[in-house]
């Protein structure tokens, strides 16, 4: 028997067949679309579906489960995508509209939430019973398991910890607040920080790097920082350190047993980790007789989304 997972992303759907181990053994991919009462997302998941199908050469009786991760606002007990800004899309009954075409249980839920759950069902979550997945990309996404169920706050509307404010009065967020932790813990907020080092220091090496890349990126800082920079070093340190006061802040309220760090910038790696071990060693609540809670990266990289969504199919089935 098989899961499929669905990633739907701003530029993709992507589809794979997985096994009860986690294994993707064949997949779909199409190019995601605006959409219209006409042709719907539906219709293109409907797609990926019959083609993960086909080329896995199984048959929906050999399906457990489908499982969806969305970006944006997810009614998950409804089935229904709320909205969605990267792909335009307003109150869509997915699972409704795609029940008519394939009898096996189908779950949706947020990107963030999925990848929790699939760095907890297979990936460096495994074995623990707490914790807490934060996705470091365009935005700030979180996803918290407890007692290895999801924590989706009322009508699944909660878990957002991107919008919890770290400096009030700060950095305004596209969410209308200001100071939140996704207005300086997000690539977007890297690449400002990044920016404005850069204006003020013409002979930094951040300029070298921005120049090679045709651009200013969230690795910007990092590549100039590994060359000895001295302020692409500030401007990292800065932002490692505006992520750890998140951190932080959820260890206290949750303390769960591990903190799990995906999106872009967590590819840095050790550069992440070591610093921020040690902000959360230093600074969590009653911290040297407390718990320790570890920092770790996500173990499942480009195929998160997709064993996410699989993972939302075992993780509810069960
Ligand atoms: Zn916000």
């Amino acid at each position: 028997m098989y899961y499929i997972g669905i990633d739907v992303g701003g530029m993709s759907i992507k589809g794979g067949l997985v096994t009860q181990n986690g294994e993707i053994v064949a997949r779909y991919t199409v190019e995601t679309r605006r959409y219209s009462e006409e042709y719907g997302i539906a219709d293109d998941i409907r797609k990926v579906i019959d083609g993960v199908l086909a080329a896995g050469n199984v048959t929906i009786a050999d399906i457990v489960g489908i499982g969806i991760g969305q970006p944006g606002s997810v009614d998950s007990e409804r089935g229904i995508i709320r909205y969605s800004n990267n792909i335009p899309l307003e109150r869509v009954p997915v699972v409704a509209q795609l029940k008519k075409f394939f009898d096996v249980p189908i779950y949706i839920n947020n990107d963030a939430n999925c990848a929790a759950l699939g760095e907890y069902v297979f990936g460096a979550g495994k074995g623990y019973r707490d914790i807490v997945f934060v996705t470091l990309g365009t935005g700030v996404g979180s996803g918290i398991i407890i007692g290895g169920k999801l924590f989706e706050g009322r009508e699944c509307a909660g878990a957002e910890a991107g919008h919890m404010v770290i400096i009030a009065g700060g950095e305004k967020c596209n969410c209308g607040r200001r100071g939140c932790w996704e207005a300086y813990a997000s690539v977007s907020a890297l690449i400002r920080q990044t920016k404005a080092a850069m204006e003020k220091d013409p002979s930094s090496l951040m300029h070298e790097e921005a120049a090679a890349e045709g651009k200013v990126s969230g690795k910007t800082a990092f590549l100039a920082a590994k060359r000895g920079d001295k302020t692409a070093r500030q401007v990292v340190d800065t932002y490692i350190d505006y992520v750890g006061e998140g951190l932080v802040n959820l260890a206290d309220i949750f303390r769960p047993d591990v903190i799990l760090l995906g999106g872009a910038i967590s590819k840095e790696g050790e550069r992440l980790t070591v610093p921020l071990q040690k902000k959360m060693d230093a600074e969590a609540f009653g911290a040297k007789f407390n718990p320790r809670v570890a920092v770790k990266i996500a173990s499942l990289r480009n195929d998160a989304g997709i064993l996410g969504a699989a993972a939302l199919v075992c993780s509810t089935s069960d």
